[in-house]
């Protein structure tokens, strides 16, 4: 859990403005419920929750009062999950009152209460909630609450006496519903179950946290539990947007600008979608029934903190991190200079697009737009989703119309980082069934995507030698600039060692004397990740040579070499070519030379890629 509790700026600032607020005097305590009535008025919390789990709280945070009204957008959420939409519409309607939350007004024709947070409404959806029994239906009640503020809640018993005892016009709100046929039976029990989920004892922290559940898509951010299946949080949010504050809510959604929700205890929720929940409480009421000092934090928080919902920054910021080609970018795979060259000359058509963030309608629309404007430059596409948060069903939609438009125009694709977006492979899959494979293919990291684009790209060439069987020396690359005397000399002071498929050839660490002369089969060289991942450095075919820098710097293997197939390898022991040096100094300089040659090629590959990353 992230407490913060100094020193952020967010806590200054709420902790500068419950000292503003905490001596204003106005409002007066609810009395209707006698036991109200005993509220202290200097009662004042302020408790913020981010969407990712940052919980700041100021003053009275956690003292415990009823949440009263604040029930109702749970408990229609819960209406909503058991019954669908459709349902509950039949039951309750979506339209602001201006009336006051006790009004006993009812859709004419219908009998339909006008929407479920005036009582008439919230009694209608607490009629809905699962429960054979009273009991039970109270005990779902308080699950799915404690879901939502993070730990286990209860009924106050004495304010739920009180309510009962005194609750007489939401009594008769009850049997009009009943006459109306929005409750089927008894209207007593179900009235009985809403005096007591509105005596649910919170703290203005759970309130906070209950908000940040919905502004998190129905996650609480803290315990990263679900409260609620995500399809319904809008439905929740949208009837606290119109009807959250009694018949204040036009006033409140054109100056505060968030869907909220008030208590007659004195608490206010509200939430900014995606970002963050609040919860204030301070017992004091205007004549609308909403806490004086709750609404003046909410004014100045969303006026100084930008919450208000209609002044969003746009949120279609680049999501595209990287765009690079198969020339700026190879795999990790070595090649013979020719392939190097045809790589260097064909490579634009390998087009590689690293997206990040949060990827929408918005940013998608923008990246979709881009790749196909570059569409006639490119044979492969290769999608790096590494660094995306997540996707909306939106911008899956739009991925799969590109991948399609991509497979008729004959690109080949490859979308490398998916595992961790499972709404888009459950998308694509439901979309493209067996077809998927044709359409465009994975891979685990972009090194495997490049390579994959890089082979098929050199396949498709003309000009590409076929290597054929491997001569059994081939002509080592390092050995370029050696006469034919002298490659035979070289030669002699090499000898052959066998290495079985999937054999460790060398470990990182292990002191180093030889280097290795690739003959025949491939090899990986690979290094362990912090996270206990192999990662691929290189990997490399006949006439590569590896080992070699030990031998330069006598520091122990900085990687380990591992055989990929059989392999047959020539080895020079630094020995030998201390000896050879001395013997023939000419055969050693060009061997050094190409060294020197092969590391600076590949340095200056890195220093391009590092170039591009920044
Ligand atoms: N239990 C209270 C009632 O029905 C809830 C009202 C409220 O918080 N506005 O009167």
């Amino acid at each position: 859990m992230k407490q913060i509790t100094e020193t952020s700026p967010v806590q200054d600032y709420l902790e500068n403005l419950h000292a503003q607020f905490a001596g204003i005097s106005e409002g007066t305590v609810a009395t209707y419920i006698p036991e109200l009535a005993k509220a202290d008025p200097n009662w004042f919390g302020i408790c913020l929750v981010t969407a990712n789990g940052a919980v700041y709280e100021v003053g009275d945070s956690r003292l415990p009062f009823t949440i009263q009204s604040i029930s109702k957008p749970f408990v229609y959420g819960m209406a909503l999950e058991e019954h669908g939409r459709a349902e509950v519409l039949k039951k309750v309607g979506l339209e602001p009152t201006g009336n006051p939350f006790n009004s006993i007004s009812l859709e004419a024709g219908t009998g339909r209460p006008l929407n479920p947070m005036i009582n008439a409404g919230a009694i209608a959806s607490t009629s809905l909630v699962a429960g054979d029994t009273p009991e039970h239906k109270l005990k779902c009640i308080l699950n799915t609450l404690s879901l939502f503020a993070g730990g286990p809640l209860a009924t106050d018993p004495s304010v739920y006496r009180s309510e009962s005892e005194t609750g007489h016009r939401n009594r008769a709100i009850g049997y009009m519903l009943r006459n109306f046929g929005i409750l089927n039976d008894d209207p007593i029990p179900t009235v009985e179950t809403y005096f007591q989920q509105c005596s649910i004892s919170v703290t203005c922290r759970h309130l906070g946290l209950m908000a940040a559940t919905l502004a998190n898509r129905g996650v609480n951010p803290v315990t990263g539990k679900r409260a609620i299946r995500g399809e319904y949080v809008e439905n929740v949010l949208s009837i606290m947007g119109s009807c959250g504050m009694y018949d204040a809510a036009g006033e409140w959604m054109y100056s505060v600008g968030m869907p909220a929700k008030s208590g007659v205890a004195g608490g206010i929720i509200a939430v900014l979608p995606g970002h963050l929940g609040i919860g204030v409480f301070s017992p004091p009421l205007n004549t609308w029934g909403n806490s004086v000092r709750g609404i003046k934090v909410y004014d100045a928080l969303s006026r100084h903190c930008d919450l208000h919902l209609f002044n969003r920054a746009s949120g279609a910021t680049s999501a595209i991190r990287l765009k690079a080609t198969g020339t700026d970018f190879s795999s990790n795979r070595s090649r013979p200079a020719e392939q190097r060259n045809l790589l260097r000359e064909f490579g634009g058509r390998i087009q590689v697009y690293q997206l990040q963030g949060d990827l929408s309608f918005s940013t998608t629309e923008a990246v979709v737009r881009d790749i196909i404007e570059s569409f006639d430059s490119m044979a492969y596409l290769v999608l790096d989703l590494r660094r995306v948060l997540s996707l909306s069903e939106s911008a899956c939609w739009l991925l799969h119309e590109l991948l399609l438009k991509a497979h008729k125009q004959g690109k080949s694709v490859v979308i490398s980082h998916s595992h961790h977006l499972s709404l888009l492979r459950r998308y694509m899959t439901a979309r493209l069934g067996t077809q998927r494979e044709l359409i465009f293919r994975t891979a685990d990291d972009n090194d495997l995507a490049l390579e994959w684009c890089e082979n098929s790209l050199l396949a498709s060439l003309p000009i590409t030698s076929d290597s054929g069987e491997a001569p059994s020396t081939p002509l080592y690359e390092l050995c370029q600039d050696l006469d034919p005397d002298e490659y035979a000399i070289f030669v002699a002071s090499l000898q052959r060692r066998n290495f079985r498929a999937g054999e460790i050839i060398l470990s990182a660490g292990d002191p180093a004397h030889e280097m290795f002369f690739l003959a025949r089969g491939e090899v990986s060289v690979v290094i362990q990740t912090e996270t206990g991942d192999r990662k691929r450095l290189a990997a490399m075919g006949p006439g590569m040579t590896f080992g070699e820098m030990a031998v330069i710097d006598g520091a122990p293997r900085s990687a380990t070499v591992i055989a990929d197939t059989d392999v047959e390898c020539d080895i020079l022991t630094a020995q030998e070519l201390e000896l050879l040096g001395r013997r023939y100094p000419e055969i050693r300089i060009k061997l050094l030379k190409s060294l020197t040659l092969s590391l600076s090629r590949r340095l200056r590959a890195a220093n391009r890629e590092l170039g591009l990353l920044r």
